[in-house]
């Protein structure tokens, strides 16, 4: 397998390096994350230079750059210290062309270029986390109209997104239904409360009540009763996405952790020069060559047609805690300015979520055991 990059996805790479050392994108990250907010210039950097359709075919005005581009490019942003996290719905565009209608396309079509915050799937509840299949949140048809009733939690992106795709099931079938429901949060009866993360703290999360919400129904999404094997699709390259983003700050925590022990001097030397130091970068330098290994060979797959969800669920088990790993034991080689506003401390923070969202590492487990076991039936 050859590794090294095209001419143009070099360029494409060198591109993005530019915007990032064009200026201090550090102190705006620090402030949007200490006031909870979405880095909309930056991310309106990103999407001028075509970041936000780099995965949409030509002629929907895209890039059709694939998933090794991606992986190359997350790996120099977040290198950068970048929230690449915030980035996590620009793949939705190509979701949306898949399996929405002409007018949801439109719709979210209509945000193209803006670095505007535009759709994300609401399927978690109260009772129903990894277990989703006991989510509790209705449709109902009743004269010509659909009604949405129920809860959901944790939602990333709720407060300032317009769209949300909902999962419900279908209050009139004994049988399960699960189906997708496109909502325009502007509707009456839709109330949010915002919850406060401890990191992942540039994207909002909320707590969502849909009191009898009319819809059309034009606005389902899909095809009725498929919701679950939609989802399914995007679970697998949601975890990609964020192992991507696991490994970018990983890089760039062990960097920073580099620099200072090569000039931090203590009993008259330089901390790197003492083994336990030393064995310190070993540690960490194994762990980035696994995550990247791991992280280029399946987006290779991806781009091939071969990626399972047993490869996505080893990348986002894997980068989460070889992150942790990494980003912890570069604080510990800053020292006392590790953990008093250094961006390693946002990592950290940001890195525990990632533990949990978008499936919990038990999950992901429980889908790579399967997912090998099942290759020696
Ligand atoms: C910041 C954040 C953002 C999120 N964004 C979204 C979003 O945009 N949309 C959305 O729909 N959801 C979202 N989620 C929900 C997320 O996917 C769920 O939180 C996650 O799947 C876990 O659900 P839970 O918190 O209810 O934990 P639970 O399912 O209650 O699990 C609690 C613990 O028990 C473990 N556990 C559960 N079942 C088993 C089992 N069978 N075997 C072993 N261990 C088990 C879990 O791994 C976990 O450690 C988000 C969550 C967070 C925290």
């Amino acid at each position: 397998m050859d590794f090294k990059l095209s001419d143009e996805q070099e360029l494409f790479v060198a591109g993005v390096r530019e915007l990032m050392e064009r200026e201090n994108w550090e102190s705006y990250f620090v402030e949007c994350d200490e006031k909870h907010e979405y880095p909309i210039r930056w991310v309106k950097e990103l999407a001028e230079l075509g970041i936000d359709t780099m995965l949409l075919p030509e002629e929907h005005g895209g890039m059709d750059a694939g998933m090794v581009t991606l992986t190359a490019i997350w790996a120099e942003l977040g290198r950068h210290g970048a929230p690449t996290y915030v980035l996590y719905q620009l793949p939705g565009f190509s979701t949306i062309l898949r399996h929405g209608t002409q007018e949801q396309i439109d719709k979210i079509f209509a945000l193209r270029g803006t670095g505007e915050q535009m759709w994300n799937s609401a399927i978690t509840e109260p009772s129903a986390g990894s277990d989703v299949g006991s989510l509790k949140t209705t449709y109902t048809r009743k004269n010509g109209k659909v009604y949405l009733n129920g809860q959901k939690c944790f939602i990333t992106s709720s407060a300032h997104c317009p769209y949300l795709v909902v999962m419900a099931r279908d209050a009139a079938s004994e049988s399960p239904v699960f189906s997708e429901w496109f909502v325009d949060m502007s509707k009456s009866g839709i109330k949010l409360n915002q919850l406060d993360k401890l990191g992942l703290r540039m994207d909002s999360c909320c707590e969502i009540v849909f009191d009898n919400v009319e819809l059309e129904e034009k606005d389902l999404f899909g095809v009725e009763g498929n919701g679950f094997n939609r989802v399914k699709e995007e679970f697998d390259a949601e975890r990609f996405l964020v192992a991507c983003t696991n490994y970018g700050i990983a890089l760039c925590a062990f960097e920073d952790a580099a620099k200072y022990a090569n000039q931090r001097v203590q009993f008259g030397q330089a901390i790197g020069r003492t083994q336990l130091i030393q064995e310190k970068f070993a540690h960490m330098a194994i762990k980035l060559n696994s995550m990247k290994n791991m992280l280029f060979e399946t987006a290779w797959k991806c781009d091939n047609g071969t990626m399972t969800s047993g490869d996505s669920a080893m990348c986002k088990y894997f980068c989460a805690n070889a992150s942790f790993f990494v980003v912890d034991t570069a604080m510990q080689v800053l020292g006392g300015i590790g953990v008093t506003g250094h961006r390693v401390g946002r990592f950290w923070r940001d890195l525990r979520i990632d533990r949990l969202s978008g499936g919990s590492d038990e999950m992901q487990i429980l889908t790579l055991g399967r997912a090998v076991l099942k290759q020696y039936r």
